[in-house]
């Protein structure tokens, strides 16, 4: 191997090195004309800060803006209820809904959970309230207790009458 500058003879391995964009072997004498190729990577320092990974937090309130009316948990006893004390049956409740009493009785024994739209006509037709508010607030002050909403309900079915 001769060195690509001089000519003379490289004892070994020769040392790589870019002269003025060309890639030569050059032994060590004229290697400093040129620069050692291994040493010279500034592509690669270029890219590394690209690889760093940003991390963003989103805030989790979006799950808690979701939350709004939640139908109660004892909806099916509270229609029945309702119905009873204005003297309706089933029948007469679901006409006057216009709907079928077959749905209505899946709705009383909680084997159908009520829609939206069934739900606001049962409230409408028995002026009673099925959802109950679930605020981010009440999360929050952690005073969120199932019997202050029972109490509410009561409150309700007094006025219904
Ligand atoms: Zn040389």
């Amino acid at each position: 191997m001769q060195c690509e500058i001089c000519g003379i003879d490289i004892k070994g391995a020769p040392i790589r090195a870019t002269v003025e964009g060309t890639v030569l072997d050059l032994c060590s004498k004229c290697a400093r004309y040129g620069k050692v190729s291994d040493k010279w990577t500034p592509v690669s320092r270029k890219i590394m800060p690209t690889e760093r990974v940003i991390v963003t937090h989103k805030p989790r309130r979006d799950a808690f803006d979701k939350l709004g009316d939640e139908l109660i948990p004892d909806y099916a006893g509270m229609i029945r209820k309702a119905r009873e004390s204005q003297g309706l049956t089933i029948e007469e409740l679901a006409s006057k809904m216009m709907e079928k009493s077959t749905l209505l009785r899946k709705i009383e024994r909680e084997e159908l959970v009520p829609e939206d739209a069934i739900r606001k006509k049962l409230e409408t037709a028995l002026n009673i309230k099925l959802t109950e508010k679930v605020s981010s607030q009440d999360q929050r002050g952690g005073g969120f207790i199932r019997g202050t909403t029972l109490g509410d309900v009561a409150i309700i079915k007094k006025k219904a009458k």
